[in-house]
């Protein structure tokens, strides 16, 4: 089987409403997703299995916090001042552009990483030259980009109250919320530090330029964990047990330091978490073990190794609260994309909450009073979800349509329930085993129309894992047929042994 582009999967999901540009009978603005039926049940298949891996697996806790907020928050957390992109106006046609993607797509074409890694330590002058010096033309009327960039603040603004006095602003993040309301979580009582609360939602970002579907949107769904711990503490605990530090630490991974980002030598090197704690490319042990958990969060989805890669924020480019970042990057064929930021976050949103509400952010733990520093996990539902769909999607010349290859964690449905063909007893024995597999919570749908080869097919391509067929033996013995969409291969089985 043959990977397939990205341009298949844009296909697949228009044809089958996995994903639907929103709002678009009136036409498309850009940046604006709505998932169809099976769009909707994969997305929730990932945000189960980051619960379970992220939340429940590690004794945490997750809140829902307002996806508004008063400008104050938003001052103190630096959005208003720093959340912000370089645009390039085109001086003919007026269109906007975010520049240092103009000159990412263009090094990503030429395959030049060095230059690519460079984008990220200009400053808004160098970038306006060298898009310039590029001759980059506007994508809508042609004419050359001139040099001018500037800043573009990223927030969404609202009013609140019917006099509109009350500046607002959509989140851009979730994590403010759980800032706010750490220190009275933690007030309920019994707790020790390190504490992870976290919080799936959705947030908004006024893009320049949004692009390639899902990966630069305007409004999109983020799961967030942000671990408030003492920085002092060396040997921390999760949920009152003891991390097995040697299993984590041994996790090989795909890396790439910001020297092999500078040298512009490889994608990456294949080397062990213990090894990018000594050499100083993770900020400390606590951030290494997350990592190590985010390594089988990502295989369980399905995510092959090769398609996955972690890489180390260089200074210039790390965000204004950061002491240290690695952006989890999944492969696309326009290149790596970043799906998951984890961010050394210091104790600066605390610190900054305690400055502009006057208040007191720090709590005791055990006998020591201290503003927690604050790791966070940021994942990016979203180029989660596209990523993970873009690296499953095959052509099998064999049987004359594509696959997507989604293992059961993620699948829309486990099951496929189909009647041999249009037959009133097979239909019904259908329907009766579609009902028995939702008895027993195995998902399925029940599917009759069209010839038995086209829902194969149809169910291939959607991500299925396996079709029952109800055929005439069924109705005489009560046995199926169970088609493996792996192998395309049937095996006949008791109703009973489906599991
Ligand atoms: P950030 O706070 O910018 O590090 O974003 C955290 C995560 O959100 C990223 O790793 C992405 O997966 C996701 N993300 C950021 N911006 C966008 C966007 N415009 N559209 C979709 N996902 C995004």
């Amino acid at each position: 089987m043959k990977k397939q582009n990205v341009d298949a999967l844009v296909n697949l999901a228009a044809r089958r409403a996995i994903i639907l540009p929103a709002f678009n009978i009136y036409g498309d603005i850009g940046g604006f997703y709505d998932y169809g039926p099976l769009g909707f049940r994969i997305k929730n298949n990932i945000v189960g299995e980051w619960r379970r891996t992220f939340i429940e697996s590690l004794g945490n806790l997750e809140v829902e916090t307002t996806l508004i907020s008063p400008a104050v928050v938003f001052e103190a957390s630096g959005h208003l001042k720093n959340f912000a992109d370089p645009i390039i106006t085109c001086k003919k046609c007026s269109k906007s552009h975010r520049a240092d993607k103009l000159l990412e797509e263009l090094y990503q074409k030429r395959n030049d990483l060095e230059k690519l890694s460079g984008i990220k330590k200009m400053d808004f002058k160098e970038m306006g030259a060298a898009v310039e010096a590029e001759k980059i033309k506007c994508d809508s009327c042609g004419d050359p980009l001139k040099a001018e960039v500037k800043s573009f603040n990223l927030m969404m603004g609202t009013k609140i109250g019917p006099t509109g006095d009350l500046q607002a602003y959509m989140r851009p993040e979730t994590a403010q919320g759980i800032f706010m309301d750490f220190k009275a979580i933690h007030r309920t009582g019994g707790m020790k530090l390190p504490i992870a609360i976290g919080q799936i939602g959705k947030v908004f970002r006024n893009e320049i330029s949004p692009r390639k579907i899902l990966i630069r949107m305007r409004e999109f769904t983020q799961m967030e964990l942000e671990y408030f711990f003492d920085p002092s503490e060396k040997d921390f605990q999760i949920n009152n047990r003891k991390p097995d530090m040697g299993k984590a630490l041994g996790t090989k991974l795909n890396f790439l330091s910001s020297e092999l980002q500078a040298s512009g030598k490889a994608e990456y090197e294949h080397i062990s978490l213990k090894e990018c704690v000594t050499k100083g490319y993770i900020p400390n042990e606590f951030m290494a073990y997350m990592l190590s958990i985010e390594v089988g969060f990502l295989e369980r989805l399905g995510f092959k190794q090769e398609d996955i890669r972690f890489r180390q924020i260089v200074k210039e480019e790390l965000p204004h609260y950061s002491l240290g970042n690695i952006d989890v990057e999944a492969r696309l064929d326009s290149g790596f994309e970043e799906i998951i930021g984890n961010a050394y976050r210091t104790d600066f949103d605390l610190k900054n909450h305690e400055k502009y509400s006057k208040g007191d952010m720090s709590i005791v733990n055990g006998e020591k009073k201290l503003v927690p520093h604050v790791v966070e996990l940021s994942f990016g539902l979203d180029r989660i979800f596209w990523t993970l769909l873009a690296n499953s999607l095959y052509m099998d010349d064999k049987r004359g349509w594509e696959v997507l290859d989604t293992n059961r964690v993620v699948a829309p449905y486990s099951y496929v329930v189909l009647p041999l063909q249009k037959d009133e007893k097979l239909e019904t024995q259908a329907l009766n085993i579609s009902d028995q597999l939702t008895k027993k919570g195995i998902t399925n749908y029940y599917s009759a129309s069209g010839s038995i080869g086209k829902r194969y097919a149809r169910a291939d391509e959607t991500g299925i894992p396996y079709a029952v067929t109800a055929d005439y033996q069924t109705l005489e013995d009560g046995t199926v047929t169970v088609r493996d969409r792996a192998t395309a291969e049937q095996t006949r089985k008791k109703i009973s042994e489906i599991a």
